[in-house]
């Protein structure tokens, strides 16, 4: 029986955990706190963004990103460079950005092209304006349970978590990846959720046993429903990552990590993709910079979620 076909026989038991739905209310109040930040400052925070190159994807997140930055009534500072540009240029523009007082955010958007450092980029970058949170001071604070600017798509994955669950406290978790963009920052946002944490990769063995223990599953690999259904256990809560485009009956679609049909019909709730933890990403980049103007300013930041 193809999995489909099992769904089709299973009951639906998960809600769908609406993430675009979430990530709007959040811009509401973000927008709101745009306007008290102006009101304390009489400047609206600003997000500056730097693309290097031509690649498509990368033009249309940095396009979204300045968009979404204007309508919550930000500052938005896009910086287009060359395909050719030298790491020299390129840290020259991160220092002005640091230097640059009405810039509360910067945002390098990766991948470089080869012949440029990213890891010395990000290093470069003011670890109080690096709302990616990428920088390895960053990444420290969040470990050492410090406060700090969190990696957006985690982040946002937190806050969806937090939204359908309430609390995470006890909870048994996986995080099915590793990189430092998501899957370590998740797994230390879950443990200081007081969560207990797996972390699985490549080289996991029997990741099936280990996915169906778990109370919530996050899933950030990269491969096209390489997490069955019949994997979850039944009332999990799962987090769906993963986007790959797959070709099925000549028609191009984006799909996650999990068997969302499947997963459906065993998961207490899920997040779709698209619409789960993608509109979050850019959300929670927006947050950051909010956070990181207010804190800039000497200002107590909002609670948002
Ligand atoms: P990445 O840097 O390529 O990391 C993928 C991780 O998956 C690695 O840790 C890798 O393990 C692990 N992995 C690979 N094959 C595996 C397997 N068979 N079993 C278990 N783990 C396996 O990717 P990423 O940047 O974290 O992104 C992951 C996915 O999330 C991608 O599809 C990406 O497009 C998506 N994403 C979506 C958003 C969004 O806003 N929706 C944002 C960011 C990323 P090793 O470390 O051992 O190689």
């Amino acid at each position: 029986m193809t999995l489909a076909a099992a769904a089709e026989d299973r009951p639906v038991t998960a809600a769908i955990i609406d993430g675009k739905g979430y990530a709007a209310g959040l811009g509401e109040r973000i927008a709101e706190q745009v306007s008290a930040f102006s009101g304390h400052t009489g400047r609206v925070p600003g997000l500056a963004v730097v693309l290097v190159g031509t690649d498509p994807a990368s033009e249309v997140y940095v396009r979204s990103k300045g968009r979404m930055a204007r309508k919550l009534g930000m500052e938005s500072f896009e910086h287009v460079l060359s395909e050719d540009t030298s790491q020299e240029d390129l840290m020259a523009l991160v220092d002005r950005l640091n230097a640059d007082e009405t810039v509360d955010g910067i945002l390098v958007q990766l991948p470089l092209p080869r012949h440029l450092d990213s890891l010395a980029v990000i290093k470069a970058i003011d670890p109080a304006k690096d709302v990616d949170g990428l920088h390895p001071l960053n990444a420290g604070y969040l470990a050492s349970g410090l406060p700090g600017l969190v990696s957006c798509t985690p982040l946002g994955c937190l806050m969806l978590l937090r939204s359908s669950l309430g609390d995470l406290s006890g909870l048994d978790a996986i995080v099915v990846g590793r990189s430092i963009l998501v899957g370590k920052p998740m797994a230390q946002l879950l443990l200081a959720e007081n969560c207990t944490v797996t972390v699985a990769h490549s080289r996991t063995r029997d990741l099936e046993r280990r996915v169906a223990q778990a109370d919530i599953v996050v899933a950030a690999v990269g491969s096209p429903e390489m997490i069955r259904g019949e994997w979850i256990k039944p009332g999990a809560t799962v987090i769906d990552v993963g986007t790959s485009r797959v070709i099925r009956d000549g028609v191009t679609r984006l799909v996650g990590d999990v068997d969302f049909a499947g997963a459906t019909t065993r998961a207490r709730a899920i997040t779709p993709v698209p619409g789960g933890v993608g509109p979050m990403t850019i959300m929670s980049l927006m947050h950051n910079t909010l956070l990181a103007a207010f804190r800039r300013a000497g200002l107590a930041a909002p609670e948002l979620w």
